[in-house]
């Protein structure tokens, strides 16, 4: 629908023509990592075998351009945030580096004793357990935001938890297990009148609808770079200036100081004072070559699409009996999280890639949240922008055939 061409991006991710188990490969685990495209691909392969070079320093030619590279991938996610300032860009390892960088540096500023931290019982592992962490250490508390059946979080609950105690509420922008998209705006609005701050982990959301930090308000927002079509290793931490301003360096290196000596060490301005050593040089590139490739698309078209094929596929999944869909909150995206009577969800798994699907089965990071549905496991099939009608019809009449065994 719309302007966007499935077929005409389907081209561009080799990896969708591959065969797998000599079948054509049917990718539905996006929700664990999505596919690169070419462009991707040959970013990182002109960076080393043209382009090597350390970033900030030398003042020779290829320090230069891959400084250059460097920067214009952090103005790209900086665009991708619709925040119109590179210092608030932090390059990360990924969410989970992200989440651990805000609580071991602005949670151990300023968490006290009897503190709270309200964590949603829909995150996944990488938003909870840093907190966990940190609470210890500063004899904190976490409180979990409760889940309503159809996989909402309870906002009257929240509204309940908040208080002259909570000092960081720890929110996923979509949950990688049941599909969920909080109100974030709302609740990020409801949290500031309490004077918290607010994190949203954007790890499944990013790739799937525009994202606009400054609409949401929110404090910081962390995202994975493999999700998101770019390569593992490099993930974006986004906070607010004042606050990675007023937080207290987390590692110590190089590439983070302004001065050293044995009397004294400054440190340089944000977003360097956060990114202590050398970076992944190559996977800023290609973080760089998947936003421009985003950009380049009709991304209003793209979630338009999206969204169509997640009602199709809760549709079609609905056909198959003794299928029982874990999550239907409206406005989810594509992650479809099932179970189906009498199998179990690991053997489902390896049964559908004896048929070239791959679905991801297990707790998916986020046990809380499956716990919240009395589960320890399911199977997770979770869509991708160049996923088709075709491939939910793979999925469904495989477990059609399964059912019928
Ligand atoms: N948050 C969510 C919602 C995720 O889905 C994931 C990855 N499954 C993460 C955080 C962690 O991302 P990473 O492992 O790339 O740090």
């Amino acid at each position: 629908p719309g302007a966007f061409n499935v077929e005409a991006v389907r081209r561009d991710f080799p990896q969708l023509h591959r065969e797998v188990n000599g079948r054509p490969l049917v990718w539905l685990d996006n929700g664990a990592t999505t596919l690169k495209p070419r462009q991707v691909v040959e970013a990182v392969a002109e960076h080393y075998s043209m382009g090597t070079s350390n970033v900030h320093r030398g003042a020779h030619s290829l320090a230069k351009q891959a400084t250059q590279v460097y920067e214009e991938g952090r103005q790209a996610a900086a665009d991708l945030l619709g925040t119109p300032d590179q210092g608030e860009i932090v390059f990360v390892r990924g969410t989970t580096e992200a989440v651990n960088l805000v609580a071991q540096s602005w949670g151990r500023a300023n968490l006290g004793v009897g503190d709270e931290v309200l964590v949603s019982a829909a995150e996944h592992h990488s938003n909870l357990v840093p907190w966990q962490l940190i609470a210890a250490e500063r004899r904190a508390r976490i409180r979990p935001i409760p889940l309503l059946p159809d996989g909402r979080l309870d906002q009257d609950a929240y509204r309940d938890l908040l208080g002259s105690r909570t000092k960081l509420v720890a929110l996923t922008h979509a949950s990688n297990v049941l599909g969920t998209v909080p109100p974030v705006a709302e609740m990020t609005a409801l949290a500031h009148r309490y004077g918290a701050k607010v994190l949203v982990d954007g790890a499944q959301a990013v790739s799937h609808f525009p994202v606009d930090v400054t609409a949401l308000d929110a404090d910081f927002y962390a995202f994975s770079g493999h999700k998101i079509f770019a390569p593992t290793g490099i993930g974006v931490l986004f906070g607010k200036r004042e606050l990675l301003e007023a937080m207290p360096p987390w590692q110590g290196g190089g590439n983070m100081i302004d001065s050293v000596s044995f009397e004294e060490t400054t440190y340089a301005p944000v977003p360097h004072r956060l990114e202590a050593g050398t970076g992944h040089i190559a996977g800023v590139a290609g973080l760089r070559a998947a936003l421009h490739y985003l950009a380049g698309l009709d991304r209003e078209a793209a979630t338009a699409y999206e969204e169509q094929l997640t009602t199709y596929a809760m549709g079609a999944l609905a056909t198959v009996p003794g299928l029982q869909l874990i999550g239907n909150a409206p406005g989810k995206i594509g992650v479809l999280t099932f179970l189906l009577a009498g199998t179990d969800p690991i053997a489902l798994a390896r049964a559908l890639d004896q048929q070239g699907i791959a679905v991801r089965a297990g707790h998916h990071c986020a046990q809380p949240a499956l716990a919240s549905f009395g589960l320890q496991s399911a199977v997770r099939a979770s869509l991708a922008l160049y996923n088709t009608v075709q491939d939910v019809d793979a999925l469904v009449a495989a477990l059609h055939d399964l059912q019928a065994r």
